[in-house]
């Protein structure tokens, strides 16, 4: 049997460093296991989902290279929900309910004050065909509710082991809204079969949802589908992540220039029992993964983490590899440029604030004037290598008697303007002596 996995998530919002685990690891066990991977888009919600998130979904993945085969979304299935609805329908398994969501809230304040276990009472099984159309007359449509009929539902779960759920502590879950629209649990158990799904791999705030689907899966076929349960990632604060937190959204990286192999090479190691630390490329990732490496507690997402492993990629990357990136920013950007500043940059389009600096003709009034200009009279000639700045500081020293930062500070801010920055050496060659001495305004 292939293996079959998918990605379904609902186009209510960015997608962030969660959600993109949950799909790397599906794609991954896909990819690892010759099978096919299927990108499912979640939008029965048809008020809360919008196609530009869906077209956001898209790109992320391609941006970080996770493929998928297949994809489409679940509102084009209305009709074949509809269809596996009736079949429900006919074998008993479906009751229409007439409760308005302030009744049910009443009911719920009830149990909760009586202590009792806080499940949908069936009440509505009980009315009678004239009391439906009483309701339906009043202009009341029914909500309908699948009935579970398992008490205990048992499964061997990839990541969790051995599950026991009881599903008497659940309520029978609405399938269909009174205004006709499918809810997910549903539509996702009647895809999960029609998609031959051989694995589902989720967040084990799912869990409970799986005791159900895989009841009405068991209704509607016969379930052969493996459960996997991960732990959710958490903000470093130990919060819950949401939609709403930008910062973590995928969009949110790209567009602050971050590499995407820095991305996935923490989402592959977080909550894992390996160490953090940068891949090659998502191949290697994909050669090193075992899904039993993926811890059941939570990991947390420091986002300095992130950052550190992104500066290291920066720090890779030869000139030819990303040349044509760079020549976008700066034509003059060349190999000898790239390697005097990579090691200062975050991400590689930090690079334009060094292009600014030696390549821009304003000048700089040095606050240590005199002692600069001594440090002018003795400028070296041309040509300049790697041992012109040593000659050249070595010069200063011995007539103004400097050493140290005393020495080297005034002169960095004097031809850069900044107070930190690569090796003076390299970035004096950067510069030229012309530049130099055109931008020292004595
Ligand atoms: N749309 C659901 C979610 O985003 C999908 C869950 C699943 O079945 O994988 O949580």
């Amino acid at each position: 049997m292939t293996t079959v996995t998918r990605f379904a998530p609902s186009p209510t919002g960015l997608l962030h460093l969660g959600n993109i685990r949950t799909a790397l690891i599906n794609w991954l066990y896909a990819r690892t296991n010759n099978g096919k991977f299927i990108l499912r888009i979640d939008d029965t919600d048809l008020e809360r989902s919008k196609d530009e998130y869906i077209s956001q979904i898209k790109y992320d993945l391609d941006w970080l290279g996770i493929d998928y085969d297949e994809t489409f979304n679940q509102s084009s299935r209305f009709d074949r929900y509809r269809e596996q609805f009736e079949k429900l329908k006919a074998d008993g398994r479906i009751y229409p309910c007439y409760e308005t969501p302030e009744e049910l809230e009443r009911k719920r304040k009830l149990l909760i004050a009586a202590g009792g276990k806080q499940v949908y009472d069936r009440s509505a099984m009980e009315l009678t065909d004239q009391q439906k159309k009483d309701y339906e007359a009043q202009g009341r449509k029914p909500h309908w509710r699948f009935l579970l009929k398992t008490e205990r539902m048992k499964w061997d779960d990839l990541l969790k082991g051995e599950i026991d759920i009881d599903l008497t502590s659940l309520s029978d879950p609405v399938l269909f809204r009174e205004d006709g629209v499918p809810l997910y649990t549903f539509s996702s158990a009647v895809d999960d079969i029609d998609y031959g799904i051989t694995n589902v791999i989720r967040g084990d705030d799912h869990t409970s949802n799986t005791a159900v689907q895989v009841e009405i899966i068991n209704a509607l076929d016969q379930n052969k589908i493996t459960f996997a349960h991960h732990a959710l990632l958490k903000a470093s604060s130990g919060d819950k992540l949401s939609k709403r937190d930008n910062v973590i959204s995928i969009s949110s990286f790209r567009e602050a220039n971050m590499e995407p192999i820095s991305i996935l090479s923490l989402l592959a190691t977080i909550g894992t029992s390996n160490s953090i630390e940068l891949k090659d490329n998502i191949d290697q990732i994909k050669s090193e993964f075992k899904l039993s490496t993926i811890s059941t507690s939570p990991g947390r997402i420091e986002i300095d983490v992130l950052n550190a492993l992104n500066k290291k990629q920066v720090q890779k990357y030869n000139f030819s590899e990303i040349e044509e990136r760079l020549k976008k920013i700066d034509e003059k950007i060349d190999q000898k440029f790239w390697e005097t500043i990579r090691g200062n940059l975050n991400v590689v389009e930090d690079i334009k604030q060094w292009t600014d600096i030696v390549f821009n003709s304003e000048t700089i009034k040095p606050s240590d004037k005199d002692y600069i200009k001594i440090a002018m009279e003795l400028i070296p000639d041309d040509p300049w290598n790697d041992e012109t700045w040593g000659q050249w500081t070595s010069a200063i020293k011995e007539k103004t008697g400097r050493k140290g930062k005393e020495l080297f500070l005034p002169l960095r801010e004097a031809f850069t303007g900044l107070n930190h920055g690569p090796e003076m050496k390299l970035l004096i060659q950067l510069l030229g002596r012309e530049k130099i001495i055109e931008r020292v305004e004595l």
